[in-house]
């Protein structure tokens, strides 16, 4: 394994972090012998960062466990976990959300601490005004946290303020190829290592849209040298190319993915990328950026939908009839629509109440967006097609 020095306190930390929120079986039910056959032997392997949240549904809990069936395990890893800030308006929501991670982990203390994703200086400047600076100040002191730092999804004007706002101990942020200029992109990344602050790099592979095959265009400058055409390699090389990368975490849920990444992380050094992978890349920004017309990662933060609309779903079936055509996009939004199992929910069923773009971290005004969905894949009739064939399925 590779390891990054953290520039703050000298942690040697893996380049490949495990990112805990697509345990197998996650959200419905984790199967819990999958995920820590996956734990033990990323950590046999050298990965020696864990990042969960509060949020991640059953993920706390399962490393909870896998740390009492596993004495010593604890002691070998730097566990990350996060602050649910939209469910806190007060310091004891504070105590209660970081009381409640601690009792699921089964651990006295967190390695990384996040106030999990800020989407703008207003909203830190919200926190402050509820005590967060205090608390943190309290908890470091008690010596259950240990460092803190925030999570980011918010505008690029907005991430160098808030680098500043407080004395950060790291900082987490949204980077992939395609993400340069999104969210903190290169900019922010090149900031915060100007101050001496480590990045921890999410959405690597932007929630799976890096990892599907690279357009004909990338491949081809990529066969022409005879390099590697792994999608996932290449994503993953680009950012551990940057030095002020520390660590990358990719949510595996499966022993090849790890295996893969494990090796591609072992030779991926700072300026590792060769002149042909640059072009590679080049090429298949240009071409997924054309298809990428709706940018959601599929990280389910908008759900549960009242409606039970599946919002990702949706959204993806929309991009793909970009990528792959119109007939796949509708394919993939009858899926979506759950009418193959008997539950017809689609776009059109929202009620525009809002309630889940409150939660997007990539500010999606899901409710007008899941209108232009509706207009490009519900042809007219379909939901009452649907809603016929779904009595024969039901029968
Ligand atoms: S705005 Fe629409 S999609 Fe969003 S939660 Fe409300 S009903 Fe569901
Ligand atoms: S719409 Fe936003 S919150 Fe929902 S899955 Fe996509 S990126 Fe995540």
């Amino acid at each position: 394994m590779q390891f990054r020095t953290n520039p703050k306190n000298g942690d040697q930390l893996s380049a490949l972090g495990f990112g805990c929120m697509r345990f197998p079986g996650m959200p419905a039910r984790i199967d819990f012998e999958a995920t820590e056959k996956l734990i033990l032997t990323a950590v046999e392997q050298g990965v020696n960062y864990l990042d969960t949240a509060y949020i991640y549904t059953g993920s706390e809990a399962a490393l909870g466990d896998i740390f009492t069936r596993n004495p010593g395990l604890r002691e070998k890893v730097k566990l990350a976990t996060k602050l649910p800030i939209l469910k806190c308006s007060s310091m004891a929501d504070f105590d209660t959300y970081l009381n409640r991670s601690l009792e699921r982990l089964k651990v006295d203390s967190v390695d990384y601490y996040l106030i999990h994703n800020l989407t703008s200086f207003k909203s830190w400047e919200h926190l402050v005004e509820i005590g967060v600076e205090e608390w943190i100040a309290k908890q470091q002191e008690a010596g259950r946290i240990i460092n803190i730092g925030f999570s980011f999804h918010g505008p690029e004007g907005d991430f160098e303020p808030l680098l500043d706002a407080y004395a950060w101990d790291f900082c987490q942020i949204q980077y992939n190829y395609l993400n340069e200029h999104y969210q903190a992109g290169t900019a922010g990344l090149k900031a915060a290592a100007a101050r001496g602050i480590p990045v921890i790099v999410m959405e690597p592979l932007l929630g799976g849209k890096l990892a599907a095959p690279l357009p004909e265009k990338a491949q081809a400058v990529l066969t022409e040298e005879e390099t590697s055409t792994d999608p996932v390699r290449l994503a993953l090389r680009w950012l551990w190319d940057k030095p002020e990368v520390t660590v990358v975490l990719s949510g595996m849920n499966a022993l090849s993915q790890l295996e893969e990444n494990i090796a591609t992380a072992n030779d991926a050094n700072p300026g590792c990328l060769t002149e042909t992978e640059i072009r590679a890349v080049d090429a298949a920004r240009a071409a997924v950026a054309e298809s990428y017309k709706i940018p959601c990662t599929g990280c389910g933060y908008c759900m549960p939908c009242p409606r039970k609309v599946d919002i990702p779903g949706c959204f993806n079936a929309y991009n793909a009839s970009f990528a792959h055509g119109w007939f796949q996009g509708v394919q993939q939004y009858v899926t979506a629509s759950g009418a193959l199992s008997g539950k017809l929910h689609l776009a059109s069923d929202c009620t525009q109440c809002g309630a889940c773009a409150k939660r997007c971290p990539q500010h999606i005004d899901i409710p007008k967006e899941l209108g232009t969905v509706k207009r490009r894949l519900q042809i007219p009739g379909l939901a009452t097609i649907l809603k016929v064939g779904l009595r024969f399925i039901v029968r």
